[in-house]
């Protein structure tokens, strides 16, 4: 079994990559390296014990990408390559739909010339329309997205339905995360954002490692138990082993299927600072500023029909989270770079 994933040096990709050489399958990367570091997928191969090749390419190089396609013989894809910055893409929403929507389009195309028809693809809860009672099953209504890029991940999901649709045989799955945290439990790898990080998670660990003096609460006012936004958080290795679970789903399934990877559990950011000053014995000094626009008071996954239909649970607790998050960062302070 050979599996191609795009974005696997990201944070998400590079946990996936570690989780599916661990299976026992094979596994080639691309990515840009446009928010992310080689080190980490040579890390990953040091903690395998496992060859791991990667190719620097951009998706929307449909040359380059065909070459992969012709050297390797995929049994399947995992699309995690895209931009994710929620504010950056209102502010550049051409340079989100031109890259998020043209690297789809030219992996699917590589994937049709080649006859590789199965892929799973890094979805959003953002695609949900707001206003949805809660938690939220994967039937209820999408759309209404609040940001240019909640509307890449709509649309990379129709866009994935319809090749599906138009190609017997393939098998997709749409997987809608909440909210990925964590870092792998050897500290050896995790998330490294470039510049101020916009992620309540990686902003208190910044302020734990002194890099940041204070972490601005965005809003008190909110209609939950204590006035924060309340989230789905959950561990980023059980995120990745999702997408072993998903992938041995489609070895035995043909059509498109949407699974919402979360906990079905909320905790709000009040909760979440406490949390990791317990788990952590740190004290995470933060003050409370106005609401974040676009943010909505609460939301959390139903994820039931992953149970049952993959076998997938997210087993991590929030503590768990927690302290893998705050040693990934004691380790690696300036992230990669260190
Ligand atoms: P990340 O930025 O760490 O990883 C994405 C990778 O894609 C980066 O390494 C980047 O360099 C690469 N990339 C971007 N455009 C590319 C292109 N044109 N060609 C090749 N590579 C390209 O982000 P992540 O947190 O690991 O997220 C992975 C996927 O999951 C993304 O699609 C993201 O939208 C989605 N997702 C993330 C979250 C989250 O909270 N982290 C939540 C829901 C969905
Ligand atoms: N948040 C915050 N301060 C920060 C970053 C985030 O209060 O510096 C809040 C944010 O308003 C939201 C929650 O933390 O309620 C999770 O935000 P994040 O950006 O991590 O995820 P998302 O908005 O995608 O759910």
């Amino acid at each position: 079994m050979t599996v191609l994933v795009t974005g696997g040096t990201g944070y998400i990709g590079s946990h996936t990559c570690l989780e599916l050489l661990e299976k026992g399958w094979d596994v080639v990367a691309v990515d840009n390296l446009s928010n992310s570091s080689p080190e980490s997928l040579r890390r990953v191969s040091e903690l395998t014990g496992r060859p791991l090749p990667f190719f620097p390419l951009d998706l929307r190089d449909e040359t380059a990408l065909g070459q992969i396609f012709g050297r390797y013989a995929f049994d399947g894809v995992i699309h995690f390559a895209g931009l994710k910055a929620v504010g950056e893409s209102v502010a550049q929403p051409l340079e989100y739909y031109g890259n998020n929507l043209q690297s789809t389009v030219s992996l699917c195309r590589a994937m049709v010339r080649a006859g590789v028809g199965r892929v799973l693809f890094s979805s959003s809860a953002t695609v949900y329309a707001p206003g949805s009672p809660l938690p939220l099953g994967e039937d209820a209504p999408t759309g209404g997205c609040t940001s240019p890029y909640g509307w890449t991940k709509w649309m990379i999901e129709q866009i994935l339905r319809d090749t599906a649709a138009a190609n017997p045989g393939w098998s997709v799955a749409l997987l809608r995360y909440f909210n990925p945290v964590g870092a792998h439990p050897s500290g050896r790898i995790g998330e490294d954002p470039r510049g101020i990080p916009n992620n309540l998670m990686p902003y208190i660990t910044q302020v734990a490692a002194g890099r940041r003096e204070c972490l601005t609460i965005f809003g008190g006012d909110y209609d939950t138990p204590d006035g924060t936004c309340v989230r789905d958080y959950l561990h980023v290795v059980d995120l990745a082993r999702g997408h072993v679970a998903a992938m041995e789903y489609l070895l035995e399934h043909t059509g498109t299927e949407t699974f919402n990877l979360g906990t079905g559990r909320g905790y709000s950011v009040r909760e979440m600072v406490d949390a990791f000053e317990r788990a952590n014995g740190v004290r995470i000094p933060w003050r409370m500023g106005p609401r974040r626009p676009g943010d909505v008071a609460a939301i959390y996954a139903n994820p039931a029909k992953s149970r049952s239909v993959l076998g997938w649970t997210a087993e991590r607790t929030l503590e768990d989270m927690c302290r893998d998050s705050w040693n990934w960062q004691r380790q690696n302070p300036q992230g990669y770079e260190t």
